[in-house]
């Protein structure tokens, strides 16, 4: 049996049940980067989200047919080949392979499918003709559109009303267009730029089209999820659904998914981290594992702000989590007894059940970790010693190791974290750390600890003054208190 999942859908704006339409199988299609470049650190977080709900639906037992994008024909694309005066599509080539790079250094499973828009040609020009015989395109010199009244759904997804898309309309529209929010399904090409061959011009498609032919192509008419970041939803992800239901007559998709923005606003950046721009510069500085780790704290319905304290945050857990690693496997040679049991292997078998309740609850991975963070700081304390010296010390016992790496290997599995060498890693953290001063003004984990206990000391003798400023000390550095009924006090990074 399949775990049951809910999913907050954009369509209803409302967290549902998820109802596949193949039991315990998920049609799911995301929409990938167009490649002129290398990525942008402001790209992951769409890879991230859309390994994460492919890498949930696996673990919580589900077959998975996951669908995503290159976007190879492109005006940037174009743009920036005809400057380096090469061949549009060899240009693209090159940074699809290094996107592909890119995404193995996060730890990302490789889609079951990543179409290109040059090898679906075929597929786009026939939905345009499928579009043109129904009525909703129209053709002007070479150019087709997709007529947008025509479609009676229009705005479902958006909740954006055609008649106040039309009042709002503030830049010159083009004349040819028969209403004002038409969109371009195919365009002909100028000279010197790739083209193909259709009914209407020699020459290239519009956006949009493409993740409709690719999703009918590959997945078919109705799909299960469709995922993509928040700009993406108007007008791209509107249009997909007018040109999909109005050329296939069924709905298009039954949940919608949206993370929310990566935001680089306001935050100050420090001078080191200034100039890490792409994933590939940050992955080289801190590693994949850190900007994995970064990315998927933060739940991907909130909007996530990029700056030198989440950065920070995201590193030391990355520490933590290999710390852990290594003492943990020291400690398996050193330090096991075969047959006992404790109190906590009980409890820490109730670990995994927990975390796919939280993935399951709309893909909840901060909620996962945090139980995960539970874990490792409760064995350390019992059982591990980074010196490796083991009196005083619970000794681990056969059945504890056990379950410990069930957590582990479901932590990997699910989460898609923990997936480079722990030594590896933390050289490269270490290293990093030199140039990265804010790292300095945080606290260690005894640290807070101790922080936590004075706080506790001055509630206990009232002087709330000392325990509020406490309180907002380790808040200004990601760190939340919970005092819980039972009187015992919790921490947690926010
Ligand atoms: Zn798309």
């Amino acid at each position: 049996m399949n775990q049951k999942v809910t999913i907050f859908n954009n369509l209803t704006r409302s967290k549902l049940p998820f109802v596949p339409i193949k039991e315990g199988e998920v049609l799911f299609y995301s929409c990938g980067p167009t490649t002129y470049d290398f990525l942008h650190v402001g790209n992951a977080r769409a890879f991230v989200v859309g390994d994460l709900i492919n890498r949930i639906f696996k673990a919580l037992d589900y077959k998975v047919t996951f669908a995503r994008n290159f976007t190879d024909v492109d005006d940037k694309i174009i743009n920036r080949a005809n400057e380096l005066k090469i061949d549009p599509l060899k240009h693209s080539a090159v940074y699809i392979a290094e996107c592909e790079k890119d995404m193995d250094s996060l730890g990302m499973l490789q889609p079951d499918h990543a179409p290109k828009v040059s090898e679906t040609m075929p597929e786009i020009i026939r939905m345009i003709e499928v579009l043109m015989e129904k009525n909703f395109a129209y053709e002007v010199d070479g150019e087709v559109f997709f007529h947008v009244p025509m479609f009676k759904d229009y705005g479902k997804l958006s909740k954006k009303k055609l008649s106040e898309l039309e009042h709002g309309k503030r830049v010159e529209v083009d004349k040819r267009k028969k209403h004002s929010s038409d969109f371009v399904l195919w365009k002909p090409a100028k000279p010197g730029e790739p083209s193909w061959d259709s009914p209407w011009s020699k020459g290239r498609p519009g956006w949009h089209i493409e993740c409709s032919a690719m999703i009918k192509k590959i997945l078919g008419d109705t799909i299960d999820i469709h995922h993509g970041g928040v700009d993406l939803m108007f007008p791209h992800h509107e249009n997909e659904i007018a040109q999909s239901e109005a050329a296939n007559g069924r709905t298009f998709v039954n949940y919608w998914c949206h993370h929310e923005f990566l935001n680089f606003g306001s935050e100050k950046m420090s001078k080191s981290l200034g100039n890490v721009v792409t994933i590939r510069q940050f992955i080289e500085k801190f590693s994949g594992e850190v900007l994995r780790q970064l990315l998927s704290i933060v739940h991907y319905r909130t909007v996530m702000v990029w700056s030198d304290d989440a950065i920070t945050r995201a590193i030391n857990d990355v520490e933590r989590i290999h710390k852990f690693m290594i003492n943990f496997e020291k400690a398996k040679k050193e330090n096991l007894k075969d047959d006992s049991t404790s109190e906590m292997t009980g409890k820490f078998k109730g670990i995994i059940p927990k975390m796919k309740k939280n993935l399951a609850s709309d893909f909840n991975v901060p909620g996962a970790m945090a139980l995960f963070f539970s874990m490792i700081r409760q064995i350390n304390r019992e059982f591990l010693d980074e010196q490796g010296k083991y009196e005083g010390k619970n000794k681990l016992g056969k059945e504890m190791v056990d379950v410990v790496e069930e957590v582990i290997s479901f932590t990997k599995l699910s989460t898609g974290l923990i997936h480079d060498n722990p030594e590896l890693i933390l050289n490269k953290i270490n290293e990093a750390k030199k140039n990265f001063s804010v790292v300095e003004v945080l606290f260690s984990n005894e640290e807070i600890e101790k922080l936590v206990t004075q706080r506790t000391d001055a509630r206990n003798s009232k002087n709330w003054a000392l325990a509020d400023e406490i309180r907002d000390k380790l808040g200004s550095a990601g760190i939340t208190i919970k005092d819980n009924p039972d009187g015992t006090v919790g921490w947690s990074y926010k």
